[in-house]
């Protein structure tokens, strides 16, 4: 190794760069940690401090992380109640002994020999899920982060160990995830949607009960969940990839009334996209529900949805019906097609102004739209 910025320092890499170099994934961050230093050494050797809670420093060169090894002690609830101790005295042991699965609490030096105290490479063969120690239940979001886990890798065949399992109801059970503050929950599930397998996310949840504390309105009805975990991955065709988890959290709240996908939305202050396609995902199912489209039902739906200033929303909503609902879809997409060539230019030249002229577009789109559904 020639770099001279951590020639001589104790560094180890550690987490996620080591379990999915194990797993053969591509591993896109290093994280390291530093043995046996202190924050004045790291910053004489070029390193950027950035951890606002914790010593944690970027390389000036290739600006990898690098924290200094810590132990925490719990002092209080929540994410954030924690007392850390990062003095040049913390081993790597005592490192790894505070992280939250046994997979992510491996190192390696430099030259690739692995540090594992706690059998995380045996548990990653094994393809298990495990906590690293009983202070697991020391933070109620790693709940969260060991379903997040297992959404990103069911379809390989992991599973959550049974006594991480217990202790992940006794962190529900204790109350202790009501202390979770909304952005971390929204940034933990938001992760989860874009994994392969989102549903054994919410299912690891609602199994260990901690899905009732946090979306009770999911959890609340057994049979509602698992159609709506069903239908996470029935998609529109031809979305692009970024968009997919703004489409899951859709699907997944559909059934939901206005008021308590209100309550969530507000509850976790979920992103403005995401509120938005969920009532309008909402608002298309009353059409694949509905046995007969008229044009008033299709009218009003694209009234609601916002269509005529914001037709680049339509398509997908159609894509989507199409799935549900085949013979709907079709049917949506002739009327859509033929309303939105009404152009206002020609009522505009025949004297139409302001309110009137509303009223005259509204009125040829229903007559376009309800000729197109005839024929359809
Ligand atoms: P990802 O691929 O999602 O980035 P990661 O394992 O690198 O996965 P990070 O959130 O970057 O996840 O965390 C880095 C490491 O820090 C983890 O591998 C784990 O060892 C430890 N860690 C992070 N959050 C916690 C926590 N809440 N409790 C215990 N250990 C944690």
């Amino acid at each position: 190794m020639d770099d001279p910025v951590i020639e001589g320092l104790d560094v180890y890499r550690v987490g996620g760069a080591v379990r999915d170099a194990y797993l053969g994934w591509p591993v896109s961050d290093t994280d390291w940690v530093v043995v046996g230093a202190t924050p004045e050494a790291m910053r004489r050797r070029g390193f950027k401090p950035v951890g606002r809670d914790f010593p944690v420093f970027l390389h000036p060169e290739t600006h990898e992380e690098y924290a200094l090894a810590r132990t925490e002690r719990k002092s209080g609830h929540g994410y954030t109640g924690f007392t850390v101790h990062a003095r040049p005295d913390v081993t790597l042991e005592e490192d790894l002994a505070r992280r939250d699965l046994t997979i992510n609490a491996m190192a390696e030096t430099p030259d690739g020999q692995l540090v594992d105290p706690h059998g995380g490479l045996a548990d990653l063969r094994a393809r298990t899920l495990r906590h690293v120690s009983p202070a697991f239940v020391e933070d109620p979001l790693r709940v969260l982060r060991t379903a997040r886990f297992l959404a990103r890798y069911d379809h390989l065949g992991f599973t959550i160990a049974d006594e991480t399992r217990a202790l992940m109801r006794q962190l529900a059970r204790s109350g202790e995830l009501e202390h979770l503050v909304a952005e971390r929950v929204w940034t933990e599930t938001e992760k989860a949607l874009a994994e392969p397998s989102p549903a054994a996310y919410f299912r690891a949840l609602h199994d260990c009960q901690a899905l009732a504390a946090l979306l009770p309105e999911l959890a609340d009805d057994e049979r509602w969940l698992d159609t709506a975990l069903g239908r996470l991955d029935r998609l529109p065709a031809m979305l692009e990839a970024s968009d997919r988890r703004c489409w899951r959290w859709a699907r997944l709240v559909e059934h939901l009334g206005d008021e308590a996908r209100e309550a969530i939305a507000e509850r976790l202050r979920l992103p403005r996209v995401y509120r938005d396609l969920a009532r309008q995902v909402a608002l298309t199912r009353w059409l694949w529900q509905a046995t007969v489209i008229d044009a008033d039902s299709v009218q009003r739906w694209l009234d609601d949805i916002d269509a005529w200033r914001r037709p680049e929303r339509v398509a997908p909503l159609v894509g989507l019906l199409q799935r549900e609902a085949p013979p709907h879809g079709v049917a949506v997409a002739h009327g859509w097609a033929a309303a939105r060539q009404v152009a206002p230019q020609p009522l505009l030249a025949a004297g139409y102004r302001g309110a009137a002229l509303g009223e005259a577009l509204t009125r040829e789109r229903r007559v376009r739209l309800a000729e197109a559904l005839a024929i359809g």
